[in-house]
């Protein structure tokens, strides 16, 4: 074979795969249909975890803010909450470009080839076992280990025979504004309210001048989306009106969909691995996929050096990266979390969730609301959510049978 490892996608899974397997000496090859690491979105707010994995440092180059406070509030009813420094934890934006930079050089610094403009159409089979992929039309790479890190609509995902029902997806957004004026730079703000729908505005500063204003909405049905104004119209609306953000200029747009489901039933066989948002590893609730992905890279990248030492790209040797990672504790909380997106979605086909969001909104504590906003509801946050919103539980859980009974699910 060419390569040892073939990765497909320069988002953070594929590139902190790259980063690692690099290290261990790995011969790999990194194909990305656009043109350089920079044009991909990475997403940004997260915590130490993800600054520990990537390694570095909180006062380095590599983190564009870290905030002191986070608020969640209604667009509607102005009702609020806030959790401050005590709770807060670290919470930090990252400087996206940079951090895309630093993993493709510490790759490349160890041999990697990355191939920009190399648009992957299928994947290669061979007696049953993934070999290779096809791209860029009559183009072909070929390796022991095909990756497929390339995001929510995964062609290595499709073409080599994963499934993906119960297929969950929230869409989004964001502008990076220029020119904006007294913002409070120590705090990020989330935002819920009707225009929005089922999911979140956000607005994270990176200076008093500089923000990341973000939609993310998930589809509960046709109808409902329909109904609601388009992502880029609440964009605009709400840039006009959040303070300070009315004459700042947009600096530059990118977007995505992120998987909300939790795990994909499957996610590695002979010859190819997902990993990412391709393999739904993503913290369902708030749609944070930074950690997960550096997480999944690495547990990759570990099981990548084995298979090549043992010389084994069978079914059951890349098995074993799938089993360890559904043993972390990232992977349980993406597996609850998914089915609680799950439910809630079912629920908002034929309820209102924004009254359900106001609710929670106006009586949640400061302590559930930072470990939800942060992907780390443990057991007793779930349990303390369980206790206050009982009747909120119940009402979804009487809206999840109606649609179990209308939709079949
Ligand atoms: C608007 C928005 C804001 C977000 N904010 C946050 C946040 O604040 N915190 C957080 O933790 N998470 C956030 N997320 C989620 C996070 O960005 C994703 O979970 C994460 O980027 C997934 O990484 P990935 O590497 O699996 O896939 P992606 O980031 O989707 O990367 C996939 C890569 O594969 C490439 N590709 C796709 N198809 C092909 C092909 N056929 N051939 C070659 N290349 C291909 C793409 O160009 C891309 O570079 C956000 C997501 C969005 C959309």
């Amino acid at each position: 074979m060419a390569h040892d490892l073939l990765i497909v996608g320069t988002g953070p899974a594929g590139l902190m795969t790259a980063e690692r397997a690099a290290e261990y000496g790995l011969n790999t090859l990194v194909l990305e249909r656009r043109k350089a690491v920079t044009d991909s979105l990475m997403g940004e707010l997260v915590t130490m975890n993800a600054l520990k994995l990537l390694r570095v440092k909180p006062g380095s180059e590599y983190i564009g803010n870290k905030y002191k406070a986070i608020v969640g509030e209604s667009l509607d009813t102005g009702a609020k909450i806030s959790v401050g420094e005590g709770l807060l934890g670290d919470s930090f934006i990252l400087d996206e470009d940079r951090c895309q930079e630093l993993m493709r050089n510490r790759a490349e610094a160890n041999g990697t080839e990355f191939r920009y403009k190399s648009k992957v159409a299928s994947v290669i089979k061979e007696r049953a076992q993934v070999v290779g992929v096809r791209y860029n039309g009559a183009d072909q790479a070929r390796a022991n280990l095909t990756v497929g890190a390339d995001g929510s609509f995964s062609r290595v995902s499709e073409t080599a025979g994963f499934t993906h029902p119960k297929w969950l997806l929230s869409y989004g957004i964001r502008w990076k504004l220029e020119n904006c004026k007294g913002v409070d730079a120590d705090t990020a703000y989330f935002y819920v309210g009707k225009d929005i729908g089922l999911g979140y505005l956000w607005l994270y500063p990176r200076s008093e001048s500089e923000v990341n204003l973000g939609i993310g909405r998930v589809p509960s049905s046709k109808k409902n989306w329909e109904n609601l104004p388009s992502l880029i119209d609440v964009l605009k609306k709400y840039k006009k009106i959040l303070p300070g953000l009315r004459n700042s200029k947009i600096a530059a747009q990118n977007g995505g969909a992120v998987p909300c489901a939790g795990l994909i039933p499957k996610f590695a066989d002979a010859g190819v691995a997902l990993v990412g948002n391709a393999a739904g590893q993503v913290s369902s609730i708030v749609g944070g996929g930074v950690t997960t992905c550096f997480h999944a890279g690495t547990v990759l990248a570990r099981h990548a050096k084995r298979a090549v030492e043992e010389n084994d790209f069978s079914k059951n040797s890349l098995m074993k990266y799938e089993r360890e990672y559904r043993r972390s504790k990232l992977a349980w909380s993406i597996q609850n979390t998914g089915k609680g997106f799950w439910a809630i979605s079912k629920y908002a086909r034929f309820n209102d969730p924004i009254k359900a969001a106001e609710t929670v909104l106006s009586q949640l504590d400061a302590k559930t609301l930072n470990a939800l906003v942060q992907g780390q509801a443990g057991v007793s946050d779930i349990m303390t959510l369980l206790r206050d919103f009982m009747p909120i539980v119940l009402t979804i859980g009487k809206g999840y049978l109606k649609s179990i009974a209308v939709s079949g699910f």
